[in-house]
């Protein structure tokens, strides 16, 4: 279905716990944000329903996301419950790995497509300070783990952090060197734990070709938000995400439904289309609103915070 700008939705992002065993600290405060009661969270059987209303719309690629999916009991269930639904064509994932490693075969098997892995730096004490709670070993297991389970294609999302891993560009970047890795570096949004952030804090993309020089403008076709890049040899590319320098909302074709079953037009906008109770008819046509009301534009810049009332972790990326 296309949006009122003529923009084709075809992606839904899908929050599936606002629960996560880290706390990075441009995502969430230390002590977490107020969790969801049990009973306003989303089931499966309603999780279902919304992507199969959303597909019959014409979404085609859905993503579960978080807070951190993997801490949702049954994730492996729901992963084949959305890739049976007619329509989808592709079942992704956006995680931090630490849990991954001793459920990547069964996500496979249950027909996960593909995997988006964040990881910030190498460096594990660093690590740990980013993530307060994460080992930077069990992110490193859940990347290989990925591998070895037949995924391909995964995309390693790098949020750029100036003075935390400014350093570390060139490094992060290499991962794409030897393998066919995606390296995706993201500029940092201002929204919640670091909207009041120093603006030392938030670095373009910019930084990345000025770390790794070699880089080349590869493919300016390729489908998503990412502009790619190539080194001579690498056998992956290295992709910049740049909401805060080059707003990509002309090409935006997705919409995102949170654990709580609040669909998103826009990641930055405080609007939303209440989903819970609704089914049948009644839930398609909640869903085409929400795509219909699908803001032109964000309005973030360095001078003004998103204007969405909730953390990220309570919308998932
Ligand atoms: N827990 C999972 C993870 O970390 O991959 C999924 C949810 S997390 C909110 C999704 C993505 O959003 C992560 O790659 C994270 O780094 C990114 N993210 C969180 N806050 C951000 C911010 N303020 N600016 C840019 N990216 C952010
Ligand atoms: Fe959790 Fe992901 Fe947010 Fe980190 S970025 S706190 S792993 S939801």
């Amino acid at each position: 279905m296309h949006d009122a700008f003529g923009r084709d939705v075809t992606y839904l992002r899908l929050s599936v716990t606002d629960l996560c065993n880290c706390r990075c600290v441009y995502c969430m405060p230390a002590c977490g944000v107020p969790r969801l009661r049990h009973e306003d969270v989303l089931t499966f059987e309603q999780m279902q329903e919304i992507v199969a209303a959303a597909a019959s719309l014409g979404v085609r690629k859905v993503r579960l996301t978080g807070g951190e999916p993997l801490v949702r009991r049954g994730i492996v269930d729901l992963v084949r419950m959305v890739a049976d639904v007619p329509g989808v064509e592709e079942v992704d994932m956006t995680t931090n790995a630490t849990l991954l490693a001793p459920v990547a075969a069964d996500l496979r098997a249950a027909g996960l497509t593909r995997l988006n892995v964040s990881l910030d730096t190498l460096d594990g004490a660093r690590y740990r300070k980013i993530t307060r709670t994460g080992t930077l070993e069990d992110a490193l297991a859940g990347l290989a783990a990925a591998r070895e389970a037949g995924f391909s294609g995964t995309k390693v999302n790098c949020v750029l952090l100036g003075g935390i891993n400014q350093d570390e560009l060139r490094p992060l970047a290499e991962l794409a060197r030897g393998s066919d890795l995606c390296v995706r570096f993201i500029e940092l949004m201002p929204m919640g734990a670091c909207a009041a952030w120093p603006r030392e804090r938030f670095l373009p993309a910019d930084a990345v070709l000025a770390a790794v020089p070699e880089l080349v403008p590869a493919d300016a076709t390729a489908p998503g938000v990412a502009q790619l890049y190539r080194a001579p040899g690498w056998r992956g590319t290295v992709g910049l995400i740049r909401p805060m320098t080059h707003r990509f909302c002309g090409q935006c074709n997705r919409i995102r439904v949170t654990a709580d079953g609040r669909l998103k037009p826009c990641l930055h906008s405080a609007q939303e289309v209440d989903l819970r109770g609704l089914s049948g008819e009644e839930l398609v046509r909640a869903v085409a609103r929400g795509i219909a009301e699908k803001p032109g534009r964000h309005h973030m810049d360095m001078g003004h915070a998103s204007q969405t009332p909730r953390a990220m972790s309570q919308i998932g990326g």
